[in-house]
């Protein structure tokens, strides 16, 4: 259990995955990219271990014995959705860049669905949302302590950025699906979610799966500019400052174990992603991490260098805790609103609710890694009638607008059937209750119990135990029953280096410091206490508005919107 906790590979959920239009589940939501190169492992430091100063908060003696010198005018660190996006509009415009990555491929730390607040392919479909509503739903589940001018810029740019997106992924031959939300009252998701496929540099390279087609569109047209390089296996060890504390490059270490530094006339951009693997960062900042059954995220090169560098020349973080990007998918992808049983065999939780509110009431209310979400034969029919009040991620399959709340369900169906064949420890069925418990980590007769509870609370019509809203009650009443594991994942923690709206990494006092910005899920602000997911894909949302704007610029085109 602890290696799972610790991280597992899912790298091979993705290949050989096609889209088809009733929904992206079945594509293996969690596969990353196929990590070629270094993987550095989780660093739970003395510091944490009782000594008084962590990691970050001690500078590293200055390295001193530099190999090799490259002048850039931008240095982007990381290759992941963030800095390849800020690399690729850098260099588009007319400045040098270098694009220095850890690993031996670009990292694609999700399947490329792109939250976007309006887009031609919204406007294509006639679907249009209030910015306002948008975004006073997004502070408020941030518990109101992101920064809201720079969310504010994320809604003033999605647009453009956006539809800048569609039209270049249009010119290599990709295609946009645009999947549907939640009709939840409480939770809604807006039907925002573009889903970027089917590119030519896919069909040519089988290297590129879904997940990283993104990252490799955005190198390739960068590369087309001439002014751009990439050095892969080339992780950034330490910044380069002046005598006035201004950034002016970046010391990495190369495939010889040897230091390059890179000098960086326009600025040093960290796009090094979150601290997901690095103990220190989430027993500090983010502990409700150590409660998931697994990390996701199959590379584990998110270490929190780029954390660890901003604070060694002065910059701040956002205060903690950092908010948990998560989905209750590590085991089985399906649940719906069903029943949930936890090991006590106990219901703990109103079941009917979003990814995140799943995940957190599993681990705090529940009180465990995992639980069994429990349904009978009807729970196809049962599924379509709820997408009527909720859905949203993976309840709703992450079907394409225009398709049907019964071809969500068909497709939950066909999962569940084949979960049963290939992955039985995750799916159950039997033709009697009791053969089905038997088969679970639970305490079967007070489950028993609590079945027979929900069944006469669905007959009632009224959930006084929990309050799930009468339309999810569904008895469990006709074989065969079935039961789907509900495991937290942790996706990525989505706080960090403390930025202005410019993306300027900044001190303590809130000055920034002169030559250095972060990016992506390394910077910090635009989240706070919890992910919002009522605009779907905002994660790389973000990344595609920073990672654009900030290239912008860097390069000295950027206009104010
Ligand atoms: C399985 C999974 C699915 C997801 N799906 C979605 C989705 O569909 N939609 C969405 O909005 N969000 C999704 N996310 C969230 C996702 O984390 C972010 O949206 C986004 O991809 C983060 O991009 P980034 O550029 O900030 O960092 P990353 O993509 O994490 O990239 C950081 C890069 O920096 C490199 N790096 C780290 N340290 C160094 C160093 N010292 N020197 C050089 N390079 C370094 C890393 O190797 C990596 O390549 C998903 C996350 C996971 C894990």
């Amino acid at each position: 259990m602890e290696e799972l906790k610790r991280g597992i590979s899912r790298r091979n959920l993705l290949k050989g995955a096609t889209l088809s239009a009733a929904g992206v589940a079945a594509l293996g939501m969690f596969g990353c990219s196929p990590a070629g190169g270094s993987s550095s492992s989780s660093s739970k430091s003395d510091a944490a271990a009782g000594e008084k100063k962590h990691t970050w908060e001690v500078a590293p003696e200055p390295i001193k014995d530099i190999a090799e010198t490259v002048d850039t005018e931008v240095l982007v660190i990381g290759a992941g959705y963030s800095g390849t996006c800020c690399a690729l509009n850098a260099a588009q415009n007319g400045a040098k860049v270098t694009l220095v990555e850890k690993d031996g491929v670009p990292n694609g730390h999700g399947v490329g669905g792109t939250g976007a607040i309006a887009s031609k392919a919204l406007d294509a479909l006639d679907i249009h949302f209030d910015k306002s509503i948008e975004m006073e739903r997004w502070v408020s589940t941030c518990g109101n302590r992101c920064r809201e001018s720079l969310v504010a810029k994320w809604f003033r740019e999605s647009e453009r950025c956006m539809n800048w997106l569609l039209d270049l992924a249009e010119s290599d031959g990709a295609k946009c699906m645009v999947t549907v939300g939640s009709n939840s009252t409480v939770h809604p998701e807006i039907d925002c979610y573009h889903m970027i496929f089917g590119g030519n540099l896919a069909k040519e390279n089988e290297a590129i799966s879904i997940a990283t087609y993104i990252e490799y569109l955005f190198i390739a047209k960068a590369e087309e500019t001439g002014n751009f390089e990439l050095v892969y296996n080339m992780p950034a060890q330490q910044l380069v400052t002046n005598d006035k504390g201004e950034v002016t490059g970046a010391i990495c270490k190369n495939e010889d174990g040897k230091y390059v530094q890179y000098n960086a006339s326009k600025g040093v951009v960290l796009a090094t992603g979150d601290v997901s693997y690095n103990d220190e960062y989430i027993d500090e900042f983010a502990p409700i991490a150590n409660k998931v059954m697994t990390r996701l995220c199959s590379d584990q090169g998110n270490t929190g260098d780029g954390h660890n560098m901003a604070a060694w020349v002065g910059g701040a973080f956002q205060d903690g805790p950092w908010p948990t990007m998560m989905h209750p998918q590590a085991a089985a992808m399906y649940h719906g609103p069903f029943l949930f049983v936890n090991p006590k065999g106990k219901r703990f939780m109103n079941e009917a609710t979003w990814v995140q509110g799943k995940c957190v009431g599993t681990m705090v209310n529940g009180g465990d890694d995992h639980c069994w979400s429990i349904f009978d034969s009807n729970f196809e029919a049962d599924n379509t009638a709820s997408l009527e009040f909720g859905g949203g991620m993976f309840w709703d399959s992450f079907r394409a607008v225009g398709t049907t709340a019964a071809d969500a369900s068909a497709s939950h169906a066909k999962t569940v059937k084949e979960g049963v064949e290939k992955t039985p420890e995750n799916y159950k069925v039997a033709d009697t209750i009791d053969e089905l418990l038997a088969q679970l980590d639970v305490d079967v007769d007070e489950a028993k119990k609590t079945i027979e509870r929900y069944n006469e609370i669905c007959k009632k019509g009224e959930d006084t135990d929990f309050y799930k809203e009468s339309h999810f009650l569904f008895p469990i009443e006709q074989g065969p029953f079935y039961a789907t594991k509900v495991a937290p994942g942790l996706l990525a923690v989505v706080g960090g280096i403390a930025i202005s709206d410019n993306f300027e990494v900044v001190n303590a006092e809130g000055e920034p410091i002169k030559g250095l910005y972060a990016i992506g899920n390394c910077s910090g602000n635009m989240y706070a206490y919890d992910y919002p997911i009522n605009v779907q894909g905002n994660s790389h949302g973000r990344c595609l508005i920073e990672g654009k704007c900030l290239g912008e610029q860097l390069a000295g085109v950027y206009k104010e919107q």
